[in-house]
């Protein structure tokens, strides 16, 4: 479900990767090479493209699969942990379980999707209702009240964007949190800049709007005519969007208000009311990220005609329900999103309704899959790997020669306070009181995503439940969050190339130790070091220390402003500064955690390579993977990380210990010299 991946970018927090769509086992046995020579380009000197070298024969023998839009190690990670899922879901939908057990409601929600038989023969007919719904509006009022209540039934989320979090200045109370949203395309960039790329997906999108509409009757001049009006609202909407970049600003996008006090710069919108109608209630007051939107929204509200609002609301039912109906809408949904991804064929069903139970239900299905696939060794190695990057931050920390002794104080105690969690939750979500039945696929979906709704806004005026997690247990992907100053890793992302316990400490930690160091690093980059250790948004810097920190982070952003994709784009330097950050201090303190090994204080050659090149080759080969072009310029405008081939180059640049591992030497195409190497953490 959208809903759940978008809420949890909002939610500021960092993660190792955007997860996409999507192998080699992920068992492998003691005779598997963990740096696979074979896998290399000899012909490439590392210090001129050490991606290529690491990584050049496996991207030339792995093109990206027809069904998928990238294909890397996190991809094929990803494509295992789903058949896995598929295996698990298949059984469990097979079985006769006990009723309201985990295996009867994931099995059930599987067969349901799997049923497409039944989805078929109902065509649109289960967003019939609340099309005539819509239709029978009368005035603002009610387009007002639809957008509102549209939420708690799960059904979409026009206009704005809803959230229950921690208060960032005053973390042990949950608040309401209004966002910007209400457009379709990925960017505001898409609305507003007319090159021949977005031109190409604008009309893809019109043409969207108008199959959908035409699918549930209308004709085609009527369909043209609700395209335009559609756009044009997102449009107007898009234009009071802050940037990415913009929204990266926790102070500037902290802004309280008492709901009636926020309710004067909107007077169409009485958030005490409006709120009420989402299930809101007993709050005084609640956090905007950008009050300018919400007054551009209300004056969009009297501008734009009753009919207009009608037409926009349905579209957001046709959007958001389209992937769950039968196939004339999968299909036009699949065409749409072709356009913008480049992917050449639709995923297989299983595939979809696999990652769909886990989008849905993931801690229903997580409670399965880490009974057989995770193993307590796995999370203990974790515990010990983290206990060693923690120390080689704290001994990096000390010897920072640009930071004061009272910065370092406040950066070691914050260290100290990290908390992770590896591998699932210590207590599952129950999904109590949401029903799940093999007849009901689009009921079942619906139900999810307003169970999900329902147990957000239950946590308002309660304790902050720390033990709730924020990605599934199949996920391969790990995050920091900085209201919680936790870091976290999902049971999914534990195997290779990331995590063997057969394989040497350089894979591991060239591997998930740089993924820890990573998470760690959010902690203290350009965002996540405007938290205190508590979580608490609080400035805990000299005002000195501040200044040399950003004057590197600015350098660090000028290295990957200079990196290309597709020729004329280049990476967002300043959309990526978290990431980047993350990176270098990442694999910093993996290398300083390494080095305090056995195998790295010996000369063992293994494969070919020395502890030190196979930490590097390690990290490489995280990252190697190939992109269609279409995600890559995409990739560019929406996603906070740089290319998987320049995070590979990105920290091992700014680093001695890769330039002596693989003799680096002046006139090497990504050599540095001293003062152009970057030590940031
Ligand atoms: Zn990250």
């Amino acid at each position: 479900m959208r809903l759940f991946r978008f809420k949890f970018l909002l939610l500021g927090i960092a993660c190792i990767s955007i997860n996409t769509q999507a192998q080699q086992s992920a068992k492998t046995s003691a005779a598997v090479k963990f740096i696979d020579p074979k896998n290399m380009d000899f012909t490439i000197k590392p210090g001129d493209d050490f991606y290529l070298y690491a990584n050049g024969v496996w991207i030339k023998n792995n093109p990206v699969p027809a069904k998928e839009t990238r294909w890397g190690s996190f991809h094929v990670l990803k494509d295992f942990n789903t058949s896995v899922v598929k295996s698990l879901l298949t059984e469990a939908a097979s079985n006769k379980s006990l009723d309201g057990s985990p295996e009867q409601r994931i099995g059930d929600f599987y067969a349901a999707g799997m049923d497409s038989i039944a989805i078929e023969k109902l065509g649109f007919t289960p967003i019939l209702p609340d099309l005539k719904r819509i239709d029978q509006i009368k005035d603002l009022a009610g387009i007002i009240n639809e957008a509102a209540v549209m939420r708690t039934k799960g059904i979409a989320s026009p206009m704005f964007t809803f959230y229950v979090n921690q208060d960032s200045k005053n973390v042990n109370t949950m608040i309401s949190q209004l966002y910007q949203g209400g457009t379709t395309l990925p960017d505001r960039d898409y609305y507003l800049k007319d090159n021949t790329r977005n031109l190409k997906i604008k009309e893809a999108y019109q043409a969207y709007i108008v199959k959908l509409f035409t699918l549930t009757g209308s004709n085609e001049t009527i369909a043209k005519k609700n395209a335009e009006i559609i756009f044009a609202i997102e449009k107007s909407l898009a234009e009071s969007q802050l940037s990415r970049v913009e929204l990266r600003d926790p102070v500037k996008t902290y802004n309280k208000f008492s709901i009636a006090d926020f309710s004067k710069t909107t007077p169409y919108l009485n958030w005490q009311l409006v709120l009420a109608k989402m299930k809101v209630n007993g709050q005084d007051s609640l956090l905007v990220s950008s009050p300018k939107f919400f007054s551009d929204l209300n004056t969009l509200l009297t501008k734009t005609s009753i009919p207009d609002w009608k037409i926009y609301l349905q579209w957001n039912v046709l959007k958001k329900s389209a992937p769950y109906l039968s196939s004339a809408f999968v299909d036009a949904n699949f065409a749409f999103n072709q356009v913008l991804s480049g992917q050449k064929v639709q995923t297989p069903r299983w595939q979809r309704m696999s990652n769909l139970t886990d989008d849905a239900i993931g801690e229903l299905l997580g409670q399965l899959y880490v009974r057989t696939y995770f193993k307590p060794e796995a999370k203990a190695r974790m515990m010990e790997m983290i206990g060693n990057l923690r120390k080689a931050f704290e001994i990096r920390i000390k010897n920072l020669d640009w930071m004061s002794d009272v910065t370092k104080e406040r950066a070691l105690a914050k260290l100290a306070a990290f908390s992770p969690k590896i591998g699932y939750p210590d207590k599952w979500k129950t999904y109590e009181g949401l029903k799940i039945n093999r007849a009901t696929f689009f009921a079942n979906v619906r139900n999810a995503e307003a169970w999900e709704y329902h147990d957000m806004v239950n946590q308002l005026g309660k304790p902050v439940d720390r033990t709730r997690w924020g990605m599934t247990p199949p996920t391969v992907n790990a995050y920091y969050n900085p209201v919680k100053n936790e870091i976290v890793f999902p049971a999914g992302i534990l195997q290779f190339p990331f995590f063997d316990p057969n394989a040497d400490d350089a894979i591991n930690y060239g591997g998930i130790g740089a993924v820890i160091g990573h998470e760690m690093s959010h902690g203290f980059d350009d965002r996540g070091s405007q938290y205190d250790k508590d979580g608490t948004l609080r400035n805990w810097w000299t005002e000195e220390d501040r200044t040399k920190f950003e004057a590197k982070n600015k350098m660090l952003g000028e290295q990957f402003e200079k990196y290309t994709v597709l020729d004329t784009l280049h990476v967002n330097g300043k959309l990526t500064m978290g990431e980047n950050i993350g990176d270098l201090g990442g694999l910093n303190a993996a290398y300083e955690a390494f080095k305090m090994t056995q195998q790295a204080q010996s000369n063992e050659i293994i494969d070919g390579f020395n502890p030190d090149q196979r930490f590097f080759l390690s990290w490489a080969q995280v990252w190697r993977g190939n992109i269609l072009p279409e995600s890559a310029a995409q990739q560019i405008v929406v996603d906070t990380h740089s290319p998987g081939q320049y995070r590979t180059i990105g920290a091992p640049v700014n680093m001695d210990a890769w330039y002596k591992a693989f003799n680096i030497q002046p006139g090497d195409k990504l050599y540095k010299n001293q003062e152009e190497r970057l030590k940031i953490w």
